[in-house]
């Protein structure tokens, strides 16, 4: 069991540079105005952040807390892209940014609330947000406010000028901070770790840097096509959580204080007329009830739990609660009893589900997705497929992804290889769909390119040491054979391990 949660450890880190910059922040006029855009002498250049980002991100994919449920990260995904598209047509995002940064959004395995930026535009969120959240306006405006940091290049200037000489001793400052977060014995990592823990109350950022993220995260909340209701309910969300308890399960609250200022420049900033929640693109209200109610399942919070989810259905104060409440409700009893392992129940409760979302495409669709979800676990593959061909998004990844699992436990997964591979011709850094492409290669027997798969897999998540072992192990498999096919893949891997060791020995250049 680990001391402090990953996600506490960008908070750590940004924590320390805070101090080091305090004057820097001090300095910073109040009011709504712009903070001043930073000189050379001042701020990150945009690749040297990224550099940065893409060492803790490979950190962070290595951690077992990093989760890639494909429908939490295609919801969670759907509504950040929004948010993007929005932060670019706005100018937000400037062409460097846009260039250099990656917008990596990725889920955490955590039951605490928080939401995370870190260097590079990288984005992480914790299921334990997703689960306490009513609408999909309130998640925008974390997210929102979240991505304004970043494109107001709020972690740059944190860093500021240290960061020609530190990045080097950041990236080493983060991993101290893990290796003590796993390790609590080792005596050097404690040292990290109790210099971490002194800092971690600290604010993060200055509060004008809050407020303009708040201001301008507002302002995508429209244009991206949710309702800015989301940042007021969002904060009475806070408040609420605020005044009941400070148990450290809302982390989130303790980087983000709520000021009566802030709260009333969100106040100020509504529009006068009610405003009606907003459901991104594909998701309705109803999906995004059900959604919540996976990630805190999901989350992990223990048997327990997870044996009230399975019974809440038999409650007599089931049947007074409003539809898309009993919806959740059932919802979470199949995915708790698939966890506890009682697929009979699951089925009865899914049988008792299906008629409540079938007015609603959106949910019907999750629905059939956790159908397809619990038929696996149960070792029905058979019985998954006909679920996720009948979604009405054949193509779509977490169709994708539980399909060629069902086909893999089948004996037939040369029946997906190729929508697989069409997948990462469109989506190279998608490691998750590089991981099913290597073991359906596998299965197939064609470990050349199963290996070439595994090494995209690590190359996508940041890890070229990892990457260049497996095309050199592709390099020597392929030298024991000389098939025609085998020859196209040694050159793609020739090329691919050449990229590798470029980008290994830059890293080890800023060292
Ligand atoms: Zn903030």
């Amino acid at each position: 069991m680990r001391i402090w949660p990953l996600s506490h450890i960008f908070r750590m880190f940004i924590a320390i540079c805070f101090i080091a910059n305090s004057s820097l922040a001090a300095a910073q006029p109040l009011g709504t105005a712009r903070l001043p855009t930073l000189g050379d002498d001042g701020e990150m250049s945009a690749s040297a952040e990224r550099r940065l980002g893409d060492d803790i991100a490979r950190e962070l994919y290595r951690d077992p807390d990093y989760i890639d449920d494909p429908q939490l990260l295609e919801y969670v995904g759907t509504i950040w892209q929004a948010l993007l598209g929005a932060a670019r047509s706005l100018g937000e995002i400037s062409p460097e940014l846009d260039e250099h940064f990656s917008f990596e959004l990725f889920l955490e395995h955590d039951r605490t609330v928080n939401a995370f930026a870190l260097p590079g535009g990288f984005m992480g969120v914790n299921l334990g947000l997703i689960g306490v959240v009513a609408t999909p306006d309130e998640l925008a405006s974390v997210l929102a406010h979240e991505l304004s940091h970043i494109t107001q290049r709020h972690i740059a200037r944190l860093i500021g000028r240290q960061a020609k000489t530190m990045p080097l001793m950041l990236g080493a400052m983060v991993l101290g901070i893990l290796a003590a977060s796993k390790n609590p014995q080792a005596a050097q990592a404690l040292a990290v770790g109790g210099q971490a823990l002194v800092v971690q109350n600290q604010l993060n950022f200055s509060r004008d840097m809050e407020r303009e993220a708040d201001r301008v995260g507002m302002g995508l909340m429209v244009p991206a096509g949710f309702s800015p209701r989301g940042f007021v309910d969002m904060f009475d969300k806070l408040q609420q959580a605020n005044r009941i308890n400070d148990n450290g399960s809302w982390p989130y609250l303790r980087n983000h204080p709520l000021t009566t200022q802030r709260i009333a420049d969100m106040q100020a900033r509504q529009p006068r007329d009610a405003v009606p929640p907003h459901a991104p693109g594909a998701f309705s209200l109803e999906a995004h009830g059900l959604l919540a109610a996976r990630a805190r399942v999901l989350a992990g919070p223990g048997v327990d739990a997870l044996r009230q989810w399975e019974d809440a259905p038999a409650d007599r104060s089931f049947a007074t609660l409003a539809p898309a409440e009993r919806a959740a409700t059932l919802y979470a009893g199949v995915l708790a009893a698939s966890q506890l392992n009682q697929p009979a129940t699951a089925r009865s409760l899914l049988a008792r589900l299906r008629p409540l979302v079938a007015q609603d495409a959106a949910a019907s669709r999750q629905v059939r997705l956790l159908a397809a979800d619990v038929a696996l676990r149960a070792g029905q593959p058979e019985a998954a497929l006909p679920e996720l061909l009948a979604t009405g998004a054949s193509q779509q990844r977490p169709e994708l992804l539980l399909r060629a699992q069902a086909l893999l436990a089948l004996g037939r997964a040369s029946e997906i290889s190729g929508d697989l591979q069409s997948w990462v011709a469109l989506h190279p850094h998608d490691a998750g769909v590089w991981q099913a492409l290597a073991s359906n290669l596998h299965a197939q027997g064609q470990v050349l390119r199963a290996v070439r798969a595994e090494g995209e897999a690590r190359a996508a998540q940041y890890d070229y040491a990892g990457a260049v072992d497996r095309f050199k192990a592709g390099q020597a498999l392929a030298a024991k054979s000389s098939t025609p096919a085998d020859y196209v893949e040694v050159s793609i891997i020739d090329t691919r391990l050449r990229a590798m060791q470029l980008l290994l020995r830059e890293q080890a250049a800023e060292r």
